[in-house]
């Protein structure tokens, strides 16, 4: 499983779509063994768990608190692409 498999598999179920992805890249123990070795995929899974509460709660604290912390997770995101490969 590539780090590409694991994302859109993570990113299907963050969106409640079904088994489906994670069976086609082998299922969820793959998926879970693959966000235990990976750090990056872990990070990636963190930032898009924040932006699925920051998107369910629909603003923050203020308009410009969201946009800083949006700021931050696509920053930590092109960070993690850097590290990649
Ligand atoms: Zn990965």
């Amino acid at each position: 499983m590539t780090c590409a498999d694991y994302r859109a598999a993570m990113s299907a179920h963050l969106d409640g779509e079904n088994a489906d992805t994670a069976a086609a890249v082998g299922g969820p123990e793959a998926l879970a063994a693959h966000g235990e070795q990976c750090a990056d995929c872990r990070d990636w899974l963190a930032a898009a768990r924040g932006l699925q509460t920051l998107a369910a709660t629909a603003q923050g604290p203020s308009e410009e608190w969201a946009d800083g912390l949006l700021a931050r997770l696509l920053s930590s995101e092109e960070a993690g692409r850097d590290r990649a490969g």
